[in-house]
């Protein structure tokens, strides 16, 4: 069958974070541009003459300037003539959406895609934070006259005329929440009670655990607290749609559920919309998807609205079914690790029970050994013990039970990153770093080189999570201990991240230690598991390293969920509590399918 003849359009998009032209040569695009040459101006310097403009309709495509850009700073596309016109475009060379999904009523709508195809600009356009421009970028909108003549007819054009006359409530729960004490100083009850609009603030607060830290100043909190005060605030508010941008970030898996099952009790009353990168949380939650595809930080398409299981597995097959639209050439596999070869693994080092006491909290450790070329999974809630544990094998600590004489060196990664001023990426690397680690193993999956003139204050937090995972990884150690590498980082990175730690691990003979709370991130990367138990910030027990089946099933369980495997994909899914297949797998005692 001949193929039909598609028209298409060209967008150029130009990331001015990484411009620099006087780096490059005085303006190395305008001097290579064959159009240009030719005596018109498909490039020119924009008006104060800092920085080039690109001009769409006269380019060709040749692909010679985002080629010769020593930046990367040029990114040239051909969209096809479906997607003529933008829903929202940031500028002129500027990011720009397509395409809306619909939130609607009793359901949550979960959105999934890569970082930076413009999840968080939908729902900025939903939540009424930034009006659609419809493309015409020059005269910002001042209502939504354009937007309600664009959805006639449509589901949508009701929610932009609700907007326009500000007669829909709203909630949303922002992706950064760093940013909240910078906005509210004060105490977390202080900020709480403000949009307590039912009274419900001492059951939502007990329900998320953080009763105890009512009283706290909301600049002392750690992340995780201030995570569950922003779920709690958005959850108090009386809202006709809730917005939930990332909301497990800095969350242990209990939490997570926690947090999942109150969403899901919102939706009895509203429409909620959900952004998030756990793909097990992601499928619990959701009622339905909509998959973001697109080129990031170039244009992000929105997909229509698909079953939760369809939405997940077209997603991870890169291609979407109704649309005929295949935006991944590879599909991502969350197979099933393949049997333990830990028994046939050469014991790197062999450590009694362990005793750890401090003033208001201790840890007690059962013997275990560890083997070389071995990525173990620490499962476990935070603050439960897990840094204190390695540090003793670093000889930083020692134990109270027994002396120890280990001195193993340990690359560490915390959980929370700190990004200095005044230093590009590249800066970081050189010094006791493998560069040779870096480039063969570690570069080639995470693309941290192009990132190398960048300031790291620059970074968005998913680069800066690939950036510190990549610097630990080459870093001289014995011993790796990463504490959620996956925060922030979309799911294709995920399994990027995680094929460059075992990589790292098994060509370098390491003992990495990985501890996250996405449960399939952790089906995907770990040989073994140590399962953590006890009371954070109190006391807490360290299992003896498992194998994947008896430490799945012993985490589990002392969370009362089960797992079972898509026939499709591999991929873990969450049972629903009390269904057949859960009860089932309770009974046979079989909380996960290995
Ligand atoms: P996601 O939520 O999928 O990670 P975002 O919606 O945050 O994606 O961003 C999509 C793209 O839009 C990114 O390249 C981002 O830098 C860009 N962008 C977001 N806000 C603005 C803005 N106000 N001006 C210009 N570009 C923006
Ligand atoms: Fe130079 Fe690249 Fe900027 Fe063009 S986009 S001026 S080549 S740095
Ligand atoms: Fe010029 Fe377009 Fe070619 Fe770039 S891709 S050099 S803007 S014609």
């Amino acid at each position: 069958m001949k193929e039909r003849q598609e028209m298409k359009h060209r967008i150029a998009v130009i990331d001015y974070d990484k411009c620099s032209p006087k780096k490059c040569g005085n303006f190395l695009c305008i001097q290579v541009c064959p159009v240009n040459r030719q005596g018109k101006e498909c490039i020119v310097k924009n008006e104060d003459a800092q920085k080039p403009v690109i001009n769409e309709e006269l380019c060709i495509g040749c692909g010679i300037c985002p080629h010769k850009c020593p930046f990367g700073a040029i990114s040239i596309v051909n969209l096809s003539s479906e997607l003529r016109q933008p829903l929202h475009q940031f500028g002129k060379n500027a990011f720009r959406i397509y395409r809306l999904p619909f939130p609607k009523e009793n359901s949550v709508l979960g959105l999934l895609g890569k970082n930076a195809t413009g999840k968080t600009t939908v729902v900025k356009i939903l939540s009424g934070t930034i009006i659609p421009n419809l493309g015409e970028y020059e005269t910002s909108p001042e209502d939504y006259a354009a937007a309600i003549e664009h959805f006639k007819g449509m589901e949508l054009q009701s929610l932009f005329k609700k907007l326009d006359a500000g007669k829909i409530s709203l909630s949303y729960k922002p992706q950064n929440i760093d940013r909240i004490p910078l906005h509210f100083k004060g105490k977390v009850e202080e900020l709480l009670k403000k949009v307590d609009e039912n009274s419900n603030l001492e059951k939502t607060a007990e329900e998320l655990e953080i009763t105890e830290i009512l009283s706290h100043s909301i600049d002392k909190i750690s992340g995780g607290e201030l995570q569950r005060v922003a779920i709690a605030a958005a959850v108090l508010k009386d809202a006709e749609i809730y917005f939930f941008d990332e909301p497990t970030s800095y969350l242990d898996v209990r939490q997570r559920l926690r947090v999942a099952q109150m969403i899901r009790t919102l939706a009895q009353k509203s429409a909620v919309i959900v952004v998030e990168h756990d793909l097990a949380v992601l499928d619990y939650l959701s009622d339905y998807i909509n998959i973001l595809y697109g080129k990031p930080a170039v244009y992000g398409v929105v997909s229509g609205p698909k079953s939760v299981k369809n939405g997940i597995n077209e997603f991870l097959d890169g291609y979407l079914k109704d649309e005929n639209v295949r935006f991944r050439s590879t599909e991502l596999k969350f197979e099933a690790n393949p049997p333990s070869t830990s028994a046939k693994k050469k014991v790197f080092m062999e450590y009694p029970a362990l005793e750890k006491s401090f003033e208001s909290f201790s840890l007690k450790s059962e013997p275990g050994k560890l083997n070389q070329a071995e990525v173990l999974g620490v499962l476990g809630p935070n603050a439960i013990g897990k840094t204190t544990f390695v540090k003793m094998f670093a000889g930083v600590l020692q134990p109270d039970n027994i002396k120890l004489d280990f001195k193993y060196k340990v690359a560490y990664k915390p959980q929370y990153l700190k990004a200095d001023e005044n230093l590009t990426v590249g800066e970081l690397f050189g010094k006791n770093t493998d560069m040779q680690l870096f480039k063969t193993e570690v570069d080639r999956r995470l693309d941290i080189k192009k990132m190398f003139d960048s300031e790291l204050t620059n970074l968005s937090g998913g680069e800066l999570q690939k950036v510190s995972v990549a610097l630990t990884l080459c870093k001289e150690s014995d011993i790796i201990l990463l504490d959620e590498p996956s925060a922030f980082i979309d799911v294709e990175d995920r399994l990027r991240v995680a094929d460059a730690i075992k990589s790292v691990t098994n060509l370098k003979n390491k003992v990495t230690l990985v501890v996250d709370h996405d449960i399939l991130f952790q089906d995907y990367v770990s040989d073994r598991l140590i399962v953590f138990e006890g009371t954070p910030a109190k006391n807490g027990t360290a299992a003896k390293p498992m194998e994947m089946e008896e430490g799945m099933n012993k985490f589990l369980k002392g969370m009362g969920i089960t797992f079972r495997r898509d026939p499709a994909t591999g991929r873990p899914r969450a049972n629903k509590k009390d269904s057949v297949k859960d009860k089932d797998q309770k009974q046979a005692n079989k909380y996960f399918y290995v």
